[in-house]
């Protein structure tokens, strides 16, 4: 995965009736609204916990770790951005304390009119947040679900560690790269 360069991905424009949303507070405290990046009729969504900054302290366009990880992975199994349609639980970054449970439900709307209108053949779900959101289940674990696929809100869904997590912890690269395998290979079968 080392000579792989990451590029920052096209940002789907907020709709014009959520861009001035104030539905949970992260309005006020919140990094700025990131809707979804990738292509946005692409057949994988992946759901990823808030967005990372895209641009740095100066304004430049920047690809963060997460960002940076995640592209790797999707190259070296073979996928590529317009397969590809990356989005969030929560659309703001959170930078101050908050209630979570309770901002994750209300910016879970604006995912599920998402998953309406897109109808995405397959979900992939990175890290705890976004597996306890997207599950319904408080308890739910990558750990225990990676591996194998769930039928989730009538979704063919699979889940891997959060990228931030195989930046941390370079042991949990092969678990992660064989989630995406599973994924991508769905895919292919799909295509077939
Ligand atoms: S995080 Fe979600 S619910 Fe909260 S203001 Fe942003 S779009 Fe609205």
């Amino acid at each position: 995965m080392d000579n792989f360069c990451a590029s920052l991905w096209p940002e789907d424009p907020i709709p014009h009736s959520q861009k001035d949303c104030r539905e949970c507070g992260l309005f006020e405290h919140g990094s700025r609204m990131v809707w979804g990046e990738g292509n946005p009729d692409a057949p994988i969504m992946i759901i990823l916990d808030n967005p990372g900054a895209r641009e740095n302290r100066e304004g430049n366009p920047f690809v963060c770790g997460t960002r940076q990880t995640l592209q790797k992975a999707a190259n070296v199994t073979g996928l590529e951005v317009k397969d590809l349609y990356v989005t969030f639980i929560l659309k703001r970054r959170p930078i101050r304390t908050y209630d979570k449970e309770k901002t994750r439900e209300t910016c879970m709307i604006h995912l599920k009119e998402q998953l309406t209108e897109k109808k995405p053949k397959i979900i992939f779900c990175l890290g705890n947040v976004a597996v306890q959101s997207f599950f319904q289940n408080p308890e739910a674990e990558v750990k225990m679900l990676r591996g194998s696929w769930h039928h989730i809100n009538g979704f063919k869904t699979a889940v891997a560690y959060h990228p931030l997590a195989i930046r941390r912890r370079p042991n949990l690269e092969a678990l992660f790269l064989s989630d995406w395998r599973m994924v991508a290979e769905a895919f292919k079968n799909m295509k077939a």
